[in-house]
C-alpha cells in the first residue's frame, strides 16, 4: 500500500538542516574533531539537588499513576510564586492563570488548535522558532510572517503589517529574548504589542524561554508586566534552558485564564500530564532559582566574551548579544547562509546553523550556540581565523 501523508504534513516547510545534519554525521564518522555550535541544548547537567528530588519523589508509588492534567496544585502555586518573585507586577492565580506543560514547545504548537479555524491568519516572527509556524499549519491557518530585521533591532514592525492581514489575524507569536537572533526587547515594545492586539482582537503568545539567560546586568521583562497584557495573551516559560532540564519536559503557560482554558482543553484530549515526580522536582528547582542563575549566567557570559573576542580578532565582526546563548552573525565574503555552514564544516570542522533554516529573513546570517566549553570556543575561533581570514 502506498502511504499518503495529510496535506498538513505536506504544507510544512522543508527541513533545511537536513544537509548540514548529514554532513555533520559524516564528519563524526570520519573521526574529524568536530566542534558542534549547532544545537541549542545546554551542555551542563541538571543541578544535583533537582536530580535528588526526582529520585526521592520517584520512590513514592503515589507518583507512578496518571498525573492530573492541570498539574499538581503545588506546582501551579510554585510557578505563580516564581513568576511573582522574578517579575514585578505579575500576580497569577494558580487555579486559572497557570498551566503546566510537557515543555513549552508542545504548548506553543498546540495553542492554535484551540483558537484557529481553517483560513484564520496567524502571525509568526521570521526568523523564528519552528513550532510557531508548524503549530499554525496543523490548525489550518494561513501563516503570515513578521520579518525581524537588523535595522529594527530584530523586532517586528507592527505598523507595517497589512491592515487586512491584521483583521484576519487571530493569534500572533512573539519571542524575546529571541531565538535565533539573540535580540531583546523592552516593556515599550510589549506595550505596542498589547495595543496592536487590542485593536485587532489578536491573541498574543509570548515565548519567554530565555528571560533567565541575560548578560551585563540586563533583566529581560515579561510580557505580562505590561498593563492589559493579561487581557490579550499568555506567556510561555520553560525549565529547559533555565535549569538545564531540556530532556525532562516541563514548562508552563501563564496569563489569560480563558486562553489557558482553551489550551488546557486541547491538551486534555492529547496528553495525560507530567510525571508527578518530575513535577515535584520542578517545584524544588523553581524554589531555588536564585541559587542556579548566577553561575549559569557567568558561564555563558564568559563563553560569549571568549568567542566574540576570538571571532572579532580573526576579522569576523560579530555583534554582542544581551541575552540567550546564541550568537547571530552576518555571513562574510560571498557566502550565503547554507554555503557558509557547509564551508565551516568542510574547512574548519565546525557545525553552525544556517539562518535561512529559521525563515527567509534569516538568510544572510548564521547561528552559533554557546553550548560547548571555553577551550572549544577558543579553538573554534582559531580554526575560523586560519580557514577563512589568513
Ligand atoms: C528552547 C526553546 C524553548 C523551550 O522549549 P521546551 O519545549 O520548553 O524545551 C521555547 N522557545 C524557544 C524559542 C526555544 O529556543
Amino acid at each position: 500500500m502506498k502511504i499518503e501523508y495529510a496535506d498538513r504534513l505536506k504544507r510544512l516547510p522543508p527541513y533545511l538542516f537536513e544537509e548540514i545534519d548529514r554532513a555533520k554525521q559524516r564528519a563524526i564518522e570520519q573521526g574529524r574533531p568536530v566542534i558542534d555550535l549547532g544545537v541549542g541544548d545546554p551542555d551542563r547537567p541538571t543541578p544535583d539537588f533537582i536530580i535528588n528530588k526526582l529520585h526521592e519523589a520517584s520512590l513514592d508509588p503515589s507518583t507512578h499513576n496518571y498525573a492530573l492534567n492541570k498539574g499538581l496544585r503545588i506546582l501551579r502555586q510554585g510557578m505563580a510564586d516564581w513568576y511573582g518573585s522574578r517579575f514585578i507586577d505579575v500576580g497569577l492565580d494558580p487555579e486559572t492563570e497557570v498551566l503546566p506543560l510537557l515543555g513549552s514547545k508542545e504548548g506553543i504548537a498546540h495553542a492554535p488548535l484551540a483558537f484557529i479555524d481553517p483560513g484564520d491568519t496567524v502571525l509568526v516572527p521570521d526568523p523564528g522558532y519552528p513550532p510557531y509556524n508548524s503549530g499554525a499549519i496543523f490548525a489550518g491557518a494561513d501563516v503570515q510572517v513578521m520579518p525581524l530585521l537588523e535595522e529594527n533591532g530584530f523586532l517586528p514592525d507592527l505598523g507595517s503589517i497589512d491592515k487586512d492581514v491584521a483583521w484576519r489575524c487571530k493569534l500572533m507569536h512573539i519571542n524575546y529574548p529571541n531565538n535565533p537572533t539573540g535580540a531583546v526587547c523592552d516593556k515599550e515594545f510589549y506595550e505596542k504589542v498589547v495595543s496592536f492586539a487590542k485593536k485587532y482582537d489578536i491573541i498574543v503568545c509570548a515565548d519567554a524561554a530565555y528571560t533567565e539567560i541575560s548578560f551585563d546586568g540586563f533583566m529581560p521583562p515579561s510580557f505580562l508586566q505590561v498593563k492589559g497584557a493579561k487581557d490579550v495573551g499568555i506567556e510561555f516559560h520553560s525549565l529547559s534552558k533555565t535549569f538545564n532540564m531540556t530532556g525532562w519536559r516541563v514548562g508552563m503557560a501563564v496569563g489569560n485564564a480563558d486562553i489557558l482554558a482553551g489550551l488546557a482543553k486541547v491538551k486534555s484530549n492529547i496528553d495525560s500530564g507530567i510525571f508527578t515526580a518530575i513535577q515535584i522536582a520542578a517545584i524544588e528547582a523553581l524554589k531555588n532559582a536564585d541559587k542556579v542563575k548566577d553561575e549559569m549566567i557567568k558561564l555563558y557570559q564568559q563563553r560569549r566574551d571568549v568567542l566574540l573576542r576570538g571571532l572579532n580578532d580573526a576579522g569576523w565582526e560579530v555583534p554582542c548579544p544581551k541575552a540567550t546563548f546564541y550568537i547571530w552573525a552576518r555571513v562574510f565574503g560571498e557566502h550565503d547562509s547554507a554555503g557558509l555552514a557547509k564551508d565551516m564544516l568542510e574547512k574548519a570542522d565546525i557545525v553552525i546553523t544556517p539562518g535561512n533554516g529559521f525563515g527567509r529573513s534569516g538568510e544572510g546570517y548564521v547561528r552559533m550556540a554557546l553550548t560547548v566549553d571555553l577551550e572549544k570556543l577558543e579553538e573554534a575561533a582559531q580554526r575560523i581565523k586560519k580557514a577563512f581570514f589568513s
